[in-house]
């Protein structure tokens, strides 16, 4: 690194500028605490994205890294490996019972591509629907279902004249579509980016149905519900809902912040799918595979879903009894997916909260933040949060 600059300055000075930064320059993490340079703390409420859900570097998982990089740290999918099984099965058991086998690669935006792909071919059909305001990624296959317009019109070369998009929740506008051209329906289950959105039960079951009927591959993007983010392995388990799509997607958590992404088709898309139908290089090498059973196993055996149920809760009360104040105006908890909609510029709260050493997410609602902490999170550091927020509210 040049003498002269600063590491920030090196990495602005290197780096290509597509991500707006928190002003700090991180040194380490600890459970769900960040530290910056100056040995300043933040309790991370933001989970580097919704991405660490064991905290950070928790004991099971930096030791299932030092032990699987000790023995072998890649190998290509072209031998078996035991921790690929491992991981594959915790998946599989651990998601919708019609699931039965899992495509591993290394990205959210790769397992969307992927299971758009599958869908395609499953079907023999082009067309995806896909709902206003989504978020699925950035590349171009992804990037053609994202329902957030200004993504798209950024990139016109994209594929978005093969999608129908619809608002989340509308039944009608799918059943006025010409289903006979439709190879996929996809949709996050809880719109995340788009503030913490969830449709009714009723809605996802419609779906499920819709979509039996007609030959469409359902696609759940649970790039951040799953795992275990909102209180269950996976979105539709949850008792109200009890709905399994076609195929899942996942990744961010799933390596526990090791980079993991992950295709899970039920029986009948498994059996479209052959060898030379689709590869991914590092997708399934060994030491991203030890982080996804560590994962798996740690958030089972510490009973973090549990508390994640309980705590979310007690959240969900707290932020609520604000709403009286004027300044929440809504609030929207699905386990530790948290959406906070406040009567004035969201982006004023992070900054207030973040000064007082705690970080938290934004959304495209200029009017809502949002918490995606770790699902470790204990009782007293959501006290933490509460009296930082506390604060804020009487300084404003
Ligand atoms: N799908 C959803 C719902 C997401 O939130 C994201 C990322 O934020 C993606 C897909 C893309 O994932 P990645 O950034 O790993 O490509």
């Amino acid at each position: 690194m040049s003498d002269s600059l600063s590491p920030i300055q090196t990495e602005e000075k290197y780096v290509l500028p597509t991500y707006a930064k928190f002003p700090f320059l991180l040194i380490k993490g600890e459970g769900s605490r960040i530290f910056d340079q100056d040995g300043r703390s933040y309790l991370d409420l933001y989970g580097g994205h919704a991405v660490c859900v064991l905290g950070h570097s928790h004991p099971a998982l930096t030791e299932a890294i030092s032990k699987q990089a000790s023995e072998l740290i890649f190998y290509s999918n072209v031998c078996h490996h035991p921790a690929r099984a491992s991981a594959a099965e915790q998946i599989v058991t651990h998601s919708y019972p019609s699931m039965r086998q899992v495509y591993f690669c290394n990205s959210g935006a790769e397992a969307n591509e992927t299971a758009l792909k599958i869908a395609r071919k499953a079907t023999g059909r082009s067309r995806v629907i896909s709902m206003n305001d989504s978020f699925h990624g950035r590349t171009i296959g992804p990037l053609s279902v994202c329902g957030r317009d200004k993504l798209r019109s950024d990139f016109p070369d994209n594929l978005d004249h093969l999608t129908d998009f619809v608002p989340f929740g509308d039944m009608d506008a799918i059943r006025a579509l010409k289903a006979e051209d439709t190879a996929a329906i996809i949709l996050e289950p809880i719109q995340s980016m788009a503030g913490v959105f969830k449709a009714t039960p009723e809605y996802y079951k419609e779906l499920r149905e819709y979509s039996t009927a007609n030959g469409i591959t359902l696609i759940f993007d649970e790039v951040q519900t799953a795992p275990g983010r909102t209180g269950k392995w996976f979105f539709g388990q949850a008792e109200d809902i009890q709905v399994e799509p076609d195929l899942v997607t996942s990744a961010k958590g799933i390596g526990g912040g090791f980079p993991v992404g992950v295709v899970i088709a039920n029986e009948k898309i498994s059996q479209t799918v052959v060898s030379g139908d689709h590869g991914s290089t590092f997708g399934g090498g060994p030491l991203a595979m030890a982080c996804v059973d560590a994962t798996f196993k740690t958030l089972e055996s510490e009973g973090h879903l549990e508390s994640v149920q309980s705590l979310s809760q007690k959240v969900e009360q707290e932020l609520k009894s604000y709403q009286g104040g004027g300044l929440i105006t809504d609030v929207r908890v699905e386990g530790y997916l948290i959406g906070v909609q406040v009567s004035i510029e969201a982006r004023e709260i992070t900054k207030r909260l973040r000064e007082k050493g705690i970080l938290a997410g934004s959304s495209y609602r200029p009017d809502t933040f949002r918490l995606l902490p770790p699902l470790t999170v204990s009782e007293n550091e959501w006290e933490e949060f509460f009296k930082a927020f506390g604060e804020i509210t009487q300084e404003i």
